[in-house]
């Protein structure tokens, strides 16, 4: 009896997963294609750590962490989702833990024990790997012909699983598909002020920021805050990127971003800064500060309001002091671009609205499905990219059966 032909197209995380499910069919031949080394993107994931998935158990409300896709993966997730994936982990050997901050990581935390565990599960279920790049695709009446520089292949059915880089989104389009534009999400920001360049490296805990741009407030977030050289990262940096990864902001055009360094209101924050002036009068300004903040920061917050940091904290004028307090409870800083090639994942992919989210199958070419960030679904930084790739790939895969 003839076996169904299927050729997966990127073996990243969500290629695989689609070909570990569909290869449970014995009556399933699957081919996957890729052109570097299998799961290699899975290495780098969490700093090596590999972040697999979120401590959210509600569909509804893990789908909340996806600026786009929430809605599309709604039924998906509410087959395929956390729990369904610790347990697929568990089933191929790999145990996990929670950390405080809900993300969950493999109990090794080595990224390369989770790729061991799917390779052998790949060899396992015979799946045969090809190690070149698909550079076009066509369908014909029954099949689809998929060309390397040197071959052509014949499949019953294809899934493009190439990720967000733009080689998938360019074979789907081939086929007829509309893709929304791809734009770095997940990265650093360069700002216009340079003024805190040399505090590159210092991190501030859980702060506080709310956004703005053409004078329209967009978001309001809080996380981990990082001063880089040319700018500023760390995860309250990358949310920002992500919910606004489609405005237009430029050097002449900057994002407004508003810090609150001490998640407290003007108010608040400078009635406590006066009273510690007032109990340490003989102290230097900038010492009493830096009970607040870190001190290379204060320091450079003096120099920008140009206030003598070795002033006495008893002779610090009020004019002054509400200075400082208005820069700690609201320092504004302008992002004119964002860091790109580093970024952790890419907005925008082929069209939601052409692909069936109960199978992934394409509502444009039959037999021809998507799985991971080749589509329109980018998540926050917390394992949600993962486990788009794990669900949607696990959809595709039994949709394969
Ligand atoms: C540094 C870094 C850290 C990250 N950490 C995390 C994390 O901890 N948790 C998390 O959830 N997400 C993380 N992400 C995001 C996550 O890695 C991606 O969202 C995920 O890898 C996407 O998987 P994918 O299978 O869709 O595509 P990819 O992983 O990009 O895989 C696509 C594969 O397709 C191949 N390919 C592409 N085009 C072709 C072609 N034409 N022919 C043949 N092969 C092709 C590529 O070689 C590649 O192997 C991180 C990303 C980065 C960059």
């Amino acid at each position: 009896m003839n076996k169904t032909k299927i050729a997966i197209i990127g073996g990243g995380p969500a290629g695989v997963m689609c070909a570990i499910k569909a290869s449970e069919n014995p009556e399933n031949e699957i081919y996957l294609f890729d052109k570097g080394i299998i799961l290699h993107t899975l290495i780098p994931t969490g700093g090596g750590r590999c972040n697999l998935a979120y401590s959210e158990f509600n569909f509804k409300e893990l789908a909340k962490y996806y600026p786009r896709g929430e809605k599309f993966l709604y039924s998906i997730f509410s087959r395929f989702s956390t729990k369904e994936t610790l347990d697929f982990f568990e089933d191929i050997g790999i145990t996990t833990y929670t950390q405080d901050d809900n993300r969950i990581f493999p109990t090794t935390n080595s990224s390369k024990s989770v790729k061991e565990a799917l390779m052998k599960k790949l060899y396992k279920n015979n799946i045969k790997k090809c190690f070149e790049q698909i550079i076009n695709i066509t369908k014909t009446k029954e099949k689809f012909v998929l060309e390397t520089v040197k071959n052509s292949y014949f499949f019953d059915k294809v899934v493009i699983a190439t990720g967000g880089k733009g080689s998938g989104q360019k074979l789907a389009q081939q086929l007829g598909h509309n893709i929304k534009e791809l734009k770095p999400a997940l990265c650093s920001l360069i700002t216009k002020e340079k003024y805190f360049s040399n505090l590159s490296g210092l991190s501030l805990k859980n702060i506080k920021a709310d956004v703005s741009f053409d004078n329209k407030k967009t978001k309001k977030l809080n996380g981990d805050f990082l001063f880089t050289h040319k700018g500023i990262s760390g995860p309250i940096v990358y949310k920002i990127s992500s919910y606004c990864a489609y405005l237009d902001f430029s050097e002449t055009k900057p994002l407004e971003i508003n810090l609150n360094l001490v998640n407290k209101s003007f108010e608040h924050f400078d009635e406590e800064f006066l009273n510690e002036l007032k109990q340490n009068p003989q102290k230097e300004s900038l010492t009493v500060l830096s009970e607040y903040i870190p001190k290379n920061l204060a320091s450079i917050l003096f120099e920008k309001e140009k206030i003598d940091p070795k002033t006495k904290s008893g002779q610090l004028k009020r004019t002054d002091r509400e200075k400082i307090s208005k820069l700690i409870t609201s320092l504004k800083l302008h992002a004119t671009k964002t860091v790109n090639g580093e970024e952790i994942v890419m907005a925008g992919g082929v069209d939601l609205n052409e692909i069936d989210s109960k199978t992934m199958e394409s509502k444009v070419v039959k037999s021809l499905y998507f799985c991971g960030e080749v589509l329109d679904i980018d998540g926050l930084t917390g394992g949600f990219n993962l486990q788009n790739c794990w669900s949607t790939g696990y959809i595709a895969g039994i949709s394969l059966l």
